[in-house]
């Protein structure tokens, strides 16, 4: 079988074959460094960390790439409006850097807490100039490109003389004809659908470099293509992101690597892969919406359409709980029951361990086994996988009250697969949100209080116990010859 994903290049699932096995060269769009991260980053980082950590549980050596952005992107997603991070370093009276240095500590803190492991090189875009004027201009000398006025633009039109273009995103020049705006200061391209590699800094610019071309600032487009390619070359194995980069950003990606390239560059990455959005109550986030949520938010508890907060591993569940093409539709209610669904697991988890092995196995665990990986290589149907997970819960309370029984061998099998699966490669902590051993030493201390309590029949002491440690999520389940908890939200 072996790992299938979908390639949005080709509208279709295919077997993953590294052009150079075995390493692997992924690259995926990191954050643009001016606001929280949100729901929406959230996503994209535990999606493309759990087929990083998969790619590297199936033996390859990856090598993942995950830039920050911290010039170039305009308000507008294309080359209209305000630098993001300008605009916020003048609303808030600081220097650009400030701004980008502060967003990208306060993303690596909520993805740390979400357990995405961080990429192998993060590379910044205002760290790359260099190689991004290299790229410009073999575009400019191979007649891809124009310059005006210290600007210089793709040229879409020659460019498709050549290549396909649109083939991404499967937009065709017609369609672009009819969605392009002519706006103010767009005058000087030879067409509206043209974009920016290189754009003319006025003096009062604060971000601008040196270039042939006179003072200026890249594109947002041409920095994930030279980064990608300084450290993947060209043409690498997969470039991930979420689905509202394919156009114009991804779309973009291509158009630079065959224009500087050629024929060779082959749409840049052999495997284009991209996760679905997140909406909040079926509406898509934004800020105009009022809907916006932050990771820390949710973390917290402070957003107003939250009753509490939720530890980071009840939202990484529920990312992990829809199939990474599937649009996720978050709600405190399915927050709620994910942080349940993470419980439970990571109870089963905890007993799966203490049990022990009998002479004969009661139910295979072979096949069960292969049914993950196979859930896993379906395009990395997480969501499968986790719901095969949740149909043991039941059997592995029976084999730890040893109803059920598994061989050494068996025991092993199923002890390996659930921490194979659901630590190393869906990256779940079973003590993230609380110090399990000093929790359970607790609780054991309780427990022990209650059954000297009942046994001197202060049946009274023993029930406040048990209502006690139930408000604090502790359920106790009395069964004839031992006591047995687990936690509840
Ligand atoms: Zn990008």
């Amino acid at each position: 079988m072996g790992l299938q994903l979908y390639n949005t290049l080709t509208r279709q699932k295919e077997h993953f074959k590294p052009l150079h096995p075995p390493y692997v060269g992924m690259y995926v769009c990191g954050p643009t460094v001016y606001g929280d991260p949100h729901l929406g980053h959230a996503r994209a980082a535990v999606t493309f960390d759990v087929l990083f950590r998969y790619l590297q549980y199936l033996g390859y050596r990856v090598r993942y790439v995950r830039n920050i952005t911290d010039v170039g992107h305009l308000e507008g997603d294309a080359d209209e409006g305000e630098d993001k991070i300008l605009k916020k370093a003048r609303l808030e009276k600081v220097e650009p850097i400030e701004i980008a240095q502060r967003y990208t500590a306060l993303y690596h803190k909520a993805m740390d807490a979400l357990g995405v492991l961080r990429p192998s090189i993060e590379p910044t875009a205002t760290g790359h100039i260099a190689q991004q004027i290299a790229m410009i201009q073999r575009i400019l000398e191979r007649g891809y490109a124009y310059e005006v006025n210290g600007s210089v633009y793709l040229d879409v039109e020659a460019y498709r003389k050549a290549y396909p273009y649109g083939i991404l995103s499967g937009r065709s020049v017609e369609e672009l004809i009819a969605g392009s705006r002519d706006l103010e200061g767009q005058s000087e391209k030879r067409n509206p659908w043209d974009f920016a590699l290189w754009k003319r800094a006025e003096p009062s610019h604060l971000m601008q470099w040196d270039s042939p071309w006179g003072r200026g600032y890249p594109g947002w487009h041409i920095e994930c293509s030279a980064m990608s390619i300084h450290y993947l070359g060209v043409p690498f194995d997969i470039h991930g992101g979420g689905l509202d980069l394919i156009f114009p950003h991804h779309e973009a990606e291509i158009t630079q690597a065959q224009a500087c390239y050629g024929e060779e560059a082959c749409h840049q990455a052999r495997y284009w892969v991209h996760n679905n959005l997140v909406t909040i109550e079926g509406q898509k986030m934004s800020k105009s919406l009022g809907n916006f949520i932050t990771v820390e938010e949710i973390f917290t508890g402070t957003h107003p359409q939250l009753s509490r907060g939720y530890p980071p591993m009840a939202l990484r569940f529920l990312i992990l709980q829809a199939h990474y093409r599937s649009t996720l539709d978050f709600s405190e209610s399915a927050l709620l029951a994910a942080y349940r669904g993470y419980l439970r697991l990571m109870t089963a988890y905890r007993r799966l361990m203490e049990v022990r092995p009998h002479v004969y196995s009661s139910f295979p665990v072979k096949a069960w086994r292969e049914k993950v990986f196979a859930a896993l290589d379906d395009d990395l149907n997480t969501a499968a996988a986790l719901a095969l997970f949740f149909e043991q819960t039941e059997d592995i309370l029976k084999l730890r009250r040893q109803e059920l029984f598994l061989t050494q061998e068996d025991l092993d099998s199923l002890q390996k697969t659930w921490k194979e699966v659901l630590l190393d490669i869906l990256g779940l902590q079973p003590d993230a949100h609380v110090k399990w051993q000093q929790w359970e030493r607790a609780i054991q201390l309780l427990l022990n209080l209650r059954r000297e309590a009942r046994s001197n029949k202060n049946y009274a002491l023993a029930d406040l116990l048990r209502d006690e440690l139930d408000r604090i999520g502790v359920k106790v389940l009395d069964f004839p010859d031992e006591t047995l908890w687990e936690m509840h939200p």
